[in-house]
Parts: C-alpha cells; structure tokens; sequence
C-alpha cells in the first residue's frame, strides 16, 4: 500500500517526539508500505516566527512571510529524516517545491493548483520514505508560498491525491474529531465517522483539527481521511461520504470561533446598488465576509452589519470609513470581542426546532444574540467572545452530544 500521513506541530514538537514519530514511519514501512510522511513545524514554531516578525515590522511584505514561515517546516523535515536514518531505513526530505507543489500566487493563503510528483514517484520508486514539509509551495514563478495557518492538512491531502494513496492519516494531539473541541468541554465525545460536508463545516466553523482546504479536496477526489491521535494508537475518526452511516443526526458537533469581527453601518439609504459599493470594495481589498445582516427600511434608511475575520478588521473599517459619505451612511461601530458559536447536522434539514432548540439553551444562560445565520446544515450566532465557552457547553448539554449512540 501507499500511506500518506501527517503529523502536526505537537507530535513533532522536541527532539523525542520526532525520535518517535520515526519510530511510526519506520514501522509502517517495515510492514512493506510505500510511506510519504508530511511534517508540521514544531510546537509553536509558526507563532514564534510571527511574533519575531512583528517585532521588525508593523507591515510585513506577504512574499516575505511566506519565506519566513516556510523555515519551520523545513527544520522539522531535515530532523525527521535523520532520526528515520538513524532507524536504518532510506529516507529522502523534500521541501514543498522539491515535492512538486504548484499553487497560485496567493501568498499566506494560497491554494493548491497541482502537484507535479515526477521526483516523489522517484524517490518512491527507488524503496526511499519520503518526508515532505506541510503548509509550503511554489507559484509558476518560483516563489515559496504558504497555504494558510493549518495548511499541512492539506498539504498531506492533495499528495494522497496526487499519488492515488490507499490511506491518507491524520496524526494529531487528540484521538480524532469530537463532538466539540475536548480542550475546551473534556466531557466532548470522540466521533468514530464524519461525513465530509459535516466536517467541512466544523472546520470552516472554527474546528481546527482538519484544515478546511484539506476536507474540501477529501471530499473532492473521495479519499477517505483518518484523523488520530500520534500520542497512542487509539482509532480515530473516518471523515468519508455519508452515505454508509448509520443515522443522519440533527446535530453532529458544536463549532466556535474567537477570529470574528462585528462592523455595522447606520442608516445607509435604501435604494440599489448600496450594497454592491459596499461588499464590491471590501472584496478589492480582499476582506472575506462572512455574515451579512441589514435590517428593515425605515424613513428611507436601513443599517448594514457584518463580519470578518479579526485580522482583516484594520482593512476592513478602512474600507468602510472611506466608502461611508458614498453609502449615505449617517456612521458605524465595531466590535472585535465577538465569537461565532455554531451547531451543525446533516439532518438538521429534517428535523424542525433545531434552531428553536438551539436559541433556547443560548436564552437560558442569558446569552445575546448579535447575529444569526442558517444554511441546510448548520446554524451560527454571534455572540460576546466572554460567553464563548459557556455557550458550547450548553449546546452540548442541550442537543446530548455526551451521550453516545
Ligand atoms: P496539529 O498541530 O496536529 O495540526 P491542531 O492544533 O491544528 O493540531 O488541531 C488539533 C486541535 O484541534 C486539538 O488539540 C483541539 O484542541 C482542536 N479542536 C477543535 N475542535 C475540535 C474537534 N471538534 N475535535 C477535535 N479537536 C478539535
Ligand atoms: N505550521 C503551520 C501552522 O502552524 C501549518 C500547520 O501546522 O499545519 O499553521
Ligand atoms: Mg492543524
């Protein structure tokens, strides 16, 4: 068999941990597998090289991060081969673009277009363990490009992809998704199977244990994904097609996420094309929006709100406070102490009060709901960032998610 796996930046993160990582790629090989094992950087690496960023410059240049951020992971791989050396068996490490990893020009978010795997088919070929750096490509101009903060997921995904792998693991420090993030409610149940619109979901939702990107391309060349845990060999979690599972559940896990940033604009005049202007200009400046709430007309006027991510929000008010006299807007406020709190179920389609249910728990612990939004499978609050836990934890209550079934 040919088995990809990847291991994140805490089962990489000091000298052990990489000695048994090691010790896992060396096994499996042992038992006569082709093994590409794709590596985060260790530990907070990625963090550490932002911060040290930050103390240069107020406004790095997004080429240059992407060259910076891409040095973490290749310590890890340098590491990781040696200790696999050390273990006597071949190994080879290859950087993203070594790897054949073609993406667009996006820097610090950029997406997969192809991969060329001439080099890695080689290196396979020749009986070599293949150790490739997560999170990093190249663009046609061979420039290093990073894809995005958890980004190694998909790294990982795309060469299983790629090389039409039969397995496709995802180690990581929890045994594999839960109901809602363990760290945060310990009672949180692991789930055996997830579909992949259930999953990618949850990731986009704020689920950081699999990168959005890497659900998305899972899904789109169905390769199945096994997320686990590189600390015990518990199984994990299937992320698959739906349609074997056993029952379709109202509501599958609680997501949230704390990058939320609310802007709302006062008394814009109604008539068409006010929005337009307004989400034309974010979309120039590359601001993501996520929701998008306007209220009734009244005399004439109606206020706009909506939500990006924290670190689009300097862009974002900019954009706004130049676009405001064209808009008729009378003024705006913001608020970077949001979260957004979801739940989310594939068979939530078919099962009314979901919702209802949903704003009764948030209600019962006095919870203000600044926002809602609703899509077949999901349905999101914003809320005051304080109250975050404590709304997950009564949405996990409320829809028994504890209880196994
Ligand atoms: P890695 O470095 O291995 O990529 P991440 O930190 O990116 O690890 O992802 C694993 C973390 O995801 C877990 O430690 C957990 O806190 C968090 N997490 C959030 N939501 C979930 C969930 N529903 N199930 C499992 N883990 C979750
Ligand atoms: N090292 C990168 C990050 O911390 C990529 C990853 O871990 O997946 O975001
Ligand atoms: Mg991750």
């Amino acid at each position: 068999m040919l088995i990809v796996q990847k291991y994140g930046g805490s089962s990489v993160a000091d000298a052990d941990r990489i000695r048994q990582v090691a010790e896992r790629v060396v096994n499996v090989y042992r038992e006569g597998h082709q093994v590409v094992a794709v590596v985060s950087a260790m530990g907070d690496t990625t963090d550490e090289l932002i911060h040290l960023v930050g103390e240069v410059t107020g406004s790095p240049p997004e080429r240059e991060m992407d060259v910076i951020l891409s040095t973490g992971e290749q310590v890890s791989i340098a590491l990781l081969a040696m200790a696999i050396k050390d273990l006597g068996k071949p190994v080879i490490s290859l950087t993203g673009a070594q790897a054949g990893i073609v993406t667009d020009k996006a820097h610090t978010k950029a997406r997969i277009l192809g991969v060329s795997k001439n080099r890695l088919q080689a290196e396979l070929v020749q009986g070599n363990i293949v150790v490739v750096a997560g999170f990093q490509g190249i663009d046609e101009d061979n420039n290093i490009t990073t894809l995005g903060r958890g980004g190694s997921d998909t790294t990982a995904v795309a060469l299983a992809a790629a090389l039409k792998a039969d397995l496709c693991e995802i180690y990581t420090d929890v045994d594999g998704v839960y109901t809602t993030d363990p760290r945060v409610l310990p009672e949180a149940r692991k789930l055996d199977a997830v579909s992949y619109d259930e999953m990618l979901e949850l990731a986009h939702l704020g689920a950081v244990v699999l990168h959005p990107r890497s659900v998305e391309l899972a899904m789109q060349y169905g390769i199945p994904l096994h997320v686990r845990s590189s600390f015990n060999h518990n199984p994990g979690t299937t992320v698959k097609e739906a349609g074997n599972m056993e029952k379709t559940l109202a509501v599958t896990g609680v997501a949230y996420d704390l990058n939320v940033a609310r802007i709302g604009i006062f008394d814009v005049v109604d008539q068409p094309g006010i929005a337009y202007r307004l989400f034309k200009a974010l979309a120039n400046e590359k601001v993501n929006v996520d929701m998008i709430v306007q209220s009734a007309m009244r005399n004439g006027h109606n206020d706009i709100s909506f939500t990006c991510t924290r670190d689009d929000l300097k862009k974002a008010l900019q954009v706004v406070e130049n676009i405001l006299p064209e808009l008729g807007g009378k003024g705006f406020t913001w608020d970077d102490k949001v979260a957004k709190v979801s739940i989310v179920g594939a068979g939530m389609a078919s099962n009314p009060g979901v919702a209802a249910m949903m704003f009764e728990a948030l209600a019962e612990e006095g919870i203000n709901l600044e926002m809602i939004s609703t899509s077949e499978i999901k349905v999101s609050c914003i809320i005051k960032a304080e109250e975050a836990k404590n709304a997950v934890k009564s949405l996990h209550d409320k829809f028994e998610l504890a209880l196994s079934r």
